[in-house]
């Protein structure tokens, strides 16, 4: 939830740009892969910076997010460019009355058709929370970071708790920042609806999520910043993790006594020691 004055429209196409530039340079997007949004609900007018208006259906009816904005990247566009001209990268939607369509806005030189495929599983994240917490603002990116989703690949990572006492058990920040530990959802098919569903269902235990074999999807209600930062925290932890592997698991991480008085210490509430 923000409290005004609000971020103006430049301010926030630059922070998606800021963004999208460090999930390049920690390796989490590839080529075109990943994509963000943000959902915001106090009155902004698109038009400086898209003056293009469209008209498009949305993945699903969204009746009770009438009139909010959505900042979302485009189709098939990279993460690190979105920096050097966001309005080239990025589309604002905003919601109509009925909430099952949605004004497009758009720049003249925008270079994309349409708004990125995963849009589906952004909806469905920001809607499910905009109805639960009644925030204002919700970020959401999909990364793909190399060593979360190398580890996707290993069975027993696919387990929950494996997976959280495995990884946050690195550096004393980890269980700090990610205190509902890291989401596992099996594979499914990208943009596919029960991708989608689980995704939701996931996000609400947890404040980021593994997708097997595909890469991770992260939220905040804060900043985009604290999502990026999300995702860079649990790739820091699947780096150890990895490392420790290759090196014949020679570590064994901070011990459980360790982590506990951590817990104690910074008064974070976890059940994963
Ligand atoms: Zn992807």
């Amino acid at each position: 939830m923000l409290n005004p004055p609000y971020p103006e429209l430049d301010d926030i196409l630059h922070v998606m740009g800021e963004a999208g530039k460090h999930l390049a340079a920690i390796e989490a997007s590839e080529g075109a892969a990943g994509n963000i949004s943000i959902c915001l609900r106090w009155p902004m007018e698109p038009r400086s910076r898209f003056p293009v208006v469209g008209e498009i259906e949305l993945p699903q009816p969204v009746p009770e997010l009438a009139g909010a904005s959505f900042l979302v990247s485009g189709s098939g566009r990279r993460l690190r460019e979105i920096i050097d001209d966001p309005t080239a990268n990025i589309a604002c939607v905003v919601v109509n009355e009925a909430g099952k369509t949605g004004k497009l806005y758009t720049s003249f030189h925008r270079r994309f058709e349409r708004v990125t495929s995963e849009f589906n599983s952004h909806l469905a994240v920001h809607y499910d929370q905009m109805l639960a917490t009644g925030t204002n603002f919700h970020a959401i990116i999909h990364a793909q970071p190399v060593h979360l989703t190398y580890l996707s690949h290993i069975p027993r990572y696919g387990e929950e708790k494996y997976l959280n006492t495995h990884l946050l058990r690195w550096q004393p920040e980890t269980i700090i920042n990610l205190p509902e530990g890291i989401g596992f959802i099996p594979f499914h098919v990208p943009s596919s609806p029960e991708l989608m569903t689980a995704n939701v269902e996931s996000l609400r235990r947890h404040r980021i999520v593994i997708w097997a074999k595909h890469g991770v999807m992260a939220r905040s209600d804060v900043s985009l910043k604290r999502v990026a930062d999300r995702v860079e925290y649990a790739e820091t932890a699947a780096r150890y993790e990895y490392l420790n592997l290759a090196a014949g698991e020679a570590a064994s991480g901070l011990s459980v006594e360790e982590i506990r008085l951590i817990c104690n210490t910074f008064n974070v509430k976890q059940d994963f020691f």
